[in-house]
């Protein structure tokens, strides 16, 4: 889809994380420009560098929280945004468990906070991460939207209730207009292998897991169960490329600009691929050995998530379009830059690049 004329800018909150930086990229590759907002609890400044390079331009970047209304009210009085793409949130469903409060206040008051604050500035558009966990167990694979929700952690729950209060927005204000867009498995990185996704400690994922273990960095990946109901009894998943869902975003973002009203849109694939077949993908793409043992079941694992993705297609034009294999290939490359690279300290706000602003200047 392509943008109106006049580009107008966009607002990416969580714009230096995983998801945020690729779409950043892809959203300015398309003539938007983009304001992002970050308070770099699971990034880093550094990833601002290749970030601008990959858009051959500056990025007006702030540093903060998006649960700050007076900070979203600066950064939205000196930008003319005219829609949010809302990535900022925190995604691990073990420390869900662990910290709902954190959860829900950074998923749903995050939300909210930014929801009131674009209302304030008449901005009313966003396009929202959310994610298959909102389904919980589904009955049914491939699952479509309809499907009911049934989350099965503080998680999916912050998620779905996200989701809930723009589309009670959205009915509330017919001038209001929310996409929320349920991730399946997101996996892989930008082709230049400059930007990727860089967990803090040990991956909780799958394909990061993998990276590490065929790098030297970890011994060996723990297969978490094989007695699933599956063909081999590995859990499968539904991997859908980081590059295609920053292009879906593009897309939303087209859509959300040309009409109001709420949708909720899955994007996946489609194909579905187990644990064991990731690994022999993984091996295979980069001529790599990834020793592993299987381990018991991870605790709130689900056997199958699969994307029944018609309806990306028909809103959004949309459709997966890079494979297991480019996946494996991709996220294998960004490994290899970025391993045994001394951390660096990260910088405050207040030495960032002259376009950050700290909440409290
Ligand atoms: P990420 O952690 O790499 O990116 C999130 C970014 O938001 C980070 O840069 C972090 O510093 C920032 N952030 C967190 N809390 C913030 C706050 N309060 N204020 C401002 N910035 C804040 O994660 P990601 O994988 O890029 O995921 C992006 C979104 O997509 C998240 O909302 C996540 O729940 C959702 N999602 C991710 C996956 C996945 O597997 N990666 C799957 C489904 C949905
Ligand atoms: N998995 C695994 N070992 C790991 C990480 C994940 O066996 O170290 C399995 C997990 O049980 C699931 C699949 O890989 O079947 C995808 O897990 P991931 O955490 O990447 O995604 P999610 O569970 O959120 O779908």
């Amino acid at each position: 889809m392509t943008p109106p004329r006049a580009a107008p800018c966009v607002l990416v909150t969580g714009g230096l994380g995983y998801i945020g930086s690729h779409t950043v990229v892809a959203l300015a590759g398309h003539g938007y420009r983009v304001v992002v907002v970050d308070d770099l609890s699971n990034s880093s400044i550094d990833v601002l560098a290749p970030v601008e390079a990959l858009c051959g331009t500056s990025v007006a970047t702030y540093c903060g929280d998006v649960r700050d209304r007076e900070f979203l009210a600066t950064v939205l009085g000196r930008n003319p945004v005219a829609c949010a793409v809302h990535f900022a949130g925190l995604k691990a469903v073990g420390d869900s468990v662990r910290m709902p409060l954190e959860y829900y206040d950074v998923n749903v008051n995050g939300t909210l906070t930014l929801a009131r604050a674009l209302e304030a500035a008449g901005v009313r558009r966003v396009v929202f991460s959310s994610s298959a966990t909102v389904y919980g167990d589904p009955a049914v694979a491939p699952t479509p939207e309809t499907h009911p929700l049934a989350p099965a952690n503080p998680y999916g729950r912050s998620k779905r209730d996200a989701e809930e209060l723009l589309a009670d927005l959205c009915a509330s204000d017919p001038r209001w207009g929310a996409i929320s867009l349920r991730y399946f498995n997101p996996a892989g990185a930008h082709p230049s292998g400059t930007i990727g996704e860089r967990p803090q400690g040990v991956p909780n994922n799958l394909v990061p897991y993998i990276a590490q273990v065929a790098n030297g960095e970890r011994p060996a990946l723990r297969v978490f169960g094989d007695d699933y109901p599956t063909p081999d009894g590995t859990g499968v998943r539904d991997y859908v490329h980081v590059m295609d869902l920053a292009s879906a975003h593009v897309a939303a973002v087209a859509r959300m600009l040309s009409r109001p009203g709420n949708e909720v849109i899955n994007l996946g694939s489609g194909r579905g691929y187990s644990v064991l077949e990731v690994i022999r993908a993984y091996e295979h793409a980069n001529d790599v050995r990834v020793p592993y043992e299987i381990v018991p079941r991870r605790s709130g694992d689900v056997p199958r998530y699969l994307a029944d993705a018609t309806l990306a297609g028909q809103l959004l034009d949309w459709r997966a379009t890079r494979g297991i294999d480019e996946m494996c290939r991709d996220a294998a490359r960004f490994q290899r830059m970025h391993v045994q690279r001394a951390p660096r300290p990260a910088r405050t706000p207040a030495s960032s690049p002259n376009r950050a602003l700290s909440p409290a200047s």
